[in-house]
């Protein structure tokens, strides 16, 4: 048995969401089938749209999803239909690191969250035609209107109403890392410095969690004068705009040796950048997608630096976003101002906008 619905179909490497119908797979015993009322996009979504993720096409991606339970399978205990929900990430629940809290360095994080299809190879999505379709990206391939997942991917969001969905969608992915890779992993102290390379979602992200734990200076790096605006609206102490200013000289003034740096763009020189940047113990977490080649010279990490790939801000989302919605909520981390909402129907120009640095977060109305 399938349900009918529209999905945003990728038919090629490179080439536009175009929404069509598509039957999605009901609940096996372990799924939940989830009406989704917003979808964020994240750059991953363009990437894997690229073709930078190694996907087969035709796909459908989307992994910042929110929406509403309809239909539960027969082992799912926590959740019930109409139950409020964020979708985030993919993990098995079972591996060390998900036992220890650590779902973000699953053992299965690759075959779960970029497999194309279910663990088992079988498909979850197909064309009108009976052909299947990439599907499971991130364990949930919500840029459509129904997105079939499963319980751990569930953030229940009780009293949330559809504009309240719409806003929460966004903490699925980007701004979690953004957040989580300062909370979670370079957990700077009071008066400790912070830099930010990138100044888009994941950077602001991590901008406000940089001011939530006290860290300071925070320094904010990019090449978009409205960035580097809103990147001080949210805490950023000082901005550096790298088109017109020399970041190492300026970092040197401000700062002297950083504390602390995130970097967002994956762009190899801003990696070189952010990593030059930090002091003899300082850390430097790597949050871009990155197709470039990466080198680093055999004095740089020292031996009391650290670099290192953040993937997902090591957060656990069951209980990394509420944390951040309760943070929101006491005025602490307003992300509601990266968000700008499109109608579905208007993905392309969400996508454009996204990558004409015209808007931090394209959110996607269903
Ligand atoms: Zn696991
Ligand atoms: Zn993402």
């Amino acid at each position: 048995m399938t349900v009918r619905s529209r999905a945003a179909v990728v038919h090629q490497r490179g080439g536009s969401f175009t929404f069509e119908d598509v039957e999605i797979d009901n609940p096996r015993p372990d799924e939940v089938l989830v009406r989704i009322i917003a979808c964020g996009i994240c750059h991953t979504d363009i990437a894997a749209r690229d073709g930078l993720l190694g996907m087969e096409f035709p796909a459908v991606f989307g992994h910042e999803g929110a929406g509403v339970v309809e239909i539960v399978g027969t082992e799912v205990a926590g959740i019930r239909p109409g139950d409020k929900v964020v979708l985030s990430f993919s993990s098995c629940g079972e591996c060390s690191s998900c036992a220890g809290g650590h779902p973000a360095h699953c053992v299965a994080f690759d075959e779960l969250n970029f497999g194309d299809a279910r663990i088992d190879g079988t498909s979850t999505i197909w064309t009108a035609k009976g052909e299947p379709v990439g599907g499971c990206f991130f364990g949930q391939s919500s840029l459509a209107d129904n997105a079939l997942t499963r319980e751990r991917n569930l953030i229940p969001v009780d009293d949330a109403d559809d504009d309240e969905l719409a806003l929460l969608a966004s903490l699925g992915c980007g701004i979690q890392a953004g957040a989580g890779t300062v909370l979670n992993e370079l957990r700077p102290q009071p008066n400790e410095s912070l830099v930010v390379f990138g100044a888009g979602t994941v950077g602001l992200a991590a901008i406000m969690a940089a001011r939530l734990a006290g860290a300071a200076p925070i320094v904010a790096v990019d090449i978009v004068s409205l960035r580097l605006e809103l990147a001080r609206e949210l805490g950023a102490t000082f901005v550096i705009n790298g088109l017109k200013e020399d970041v190492g000289a300026r970092l040197r003034e401000i700062v002297g040796d950083v504390d602390h740096a995130v970097e967002t763009t994956g762009l190899s020189r801003v990696i070189d950048q952010a990593t030059r940047s930090i002091g003899p113990r300082g850390n430097a977490s790597l949050l871009g997608i990155s197709t470039d080649e990466v080198a680093i010279s055999p004095k740089s990490p020292g031996p009391h630096q650290r670099v290192f790939y953040s993937v997902a801000g090591d957060s656990d989302p069951q209980r990394f976003i509420p944390f951040l919605i309760r943070c929101h909520k006491e005025g602490k981390f307003p992300f509601d101002k990266l968000i700008r909402e499109y109608p579905a129907s208007e993905i392309n120009t969400a996508v454009k906008d996204s990558l004409d640095g015209v808007t931090i977060k394209p959110v996607l109305r269903f």
